[in-house]
């Protein structure tokens, strides 16, 4: 298979618009859930910037439970993120979750994130496979390694090597965890996979606290890099407010993994 390790024995390195993600250096991908407004865009962009992530991520097509939430700005939230890009020099992660968006996703991004609920539409897995950008595969709510491994092996399978896996936590009896972050995971894709992979503990936990000790758990598990939520106000956060960082906690956790990363 393209994504075993047996096939490819050495680490495959993702290069994302000169980033590289998967040599060493862990990467972090930092941003609100949700693009809400150029402002918050912008002031989200600026915080994650200074304190020194090298992706924005924000959706603009957002998976929401139910359809009476907050949808996302679509395409007009696509280009608020190329503007930041513009202004901050960040690259842009952001999730597709529709084949007809993929055209205007790869116009505006960097990297295309498949989310969660769509780890096994195995149609917009092919389509992401001939986008020509690289892709951010997250895992299934709840999905087996094996199962998430097939799902990136549709995407290569259709011509795109460059995949980036993410643990999200996946589903289990526990409740005070919006979903069981799934560390071993990072172990066992290391030893069958060659694939970079980076851990998101704000969806894998759901609570903001949680956020740094999961964040440095991962890197000291041999994470590729992070996914953090950062909104300049969480508390009027249009989404997952709860999990995403003020400010001043996603500056603490930077210096933190800054810290850490010299000794790994
Ligand atoms: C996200 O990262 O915005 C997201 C919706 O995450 P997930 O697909 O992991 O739930
Ligand atoms: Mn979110």
């Amino acid at each position: 298979k393209l994504a075993s390790r047996e096939f490819h024995p050495q680490n495959s390195v993702v290069d994302v618009a000169g980033i590289k993600i998967g040599d060493g250096t862990p990467v972090v991908m930092a941003g609100p859930c949700a693009v809400e407004s150029k402002e918050q865009l912008f002031e989200a962009a600026d915080i994650v910037k200074a304190a020194g992530a090298q992706f924005l991520r924000g959706g603009a097509y957002k998976p929401r439970t139910s359809p009476y939430s907050f949808q996302g700005l679509e395409e007009e939230g696509l280009k608020y993120l190329a503007e930041a890009r513009e202004r901050t020099g960040l690259r842009v992660v952001t999730e597709v979750t529709t084949v007809e968006a993929i055209e205007s996703v790869v116009k505006y991004a960097d990297m295309l994130q498949v989310g969660a609920r769509n780890m096994q539409n195995f149609g917009l897995l092919k389509e992401v496979g001939k986008c020509g950008k690289p892709v951010l595969l997250k895992r299934g709510l709840a999905a087996t390694i094996d199962e998430w491994l097939n799902a990136a092996e549709y995407i290569m399978n259709a011509g795109n090597p460059n995949v980036v896996l993410c643990e999200r936590g996946i589903r289990t009896y526990e409740t005070y965890t919006r979903n069981t972050l799934d560390l071993s995971a990072v172990a066992a894709v290391k030893h069958l996979s060659h694939l970079p992979i980076i851990v998101d503990p704000s969806h894998g936990t759901g609570k903001w606290r949680m956020v740094k000790p999961m964040a440095f758990a991962a890197i000291a598990a041999g994470a590729d890099g992070l996914m953090m939520e950062v909104h300049p106000n969480p508390a009027k956060a249009l989404s997952d407010g709860p999990q995403s960082l003020t400010p001043e906690n996603y500056q603490e956790v930077m210096a933190g993994i800054y810290k850490l990363s010299q000794f790994m």
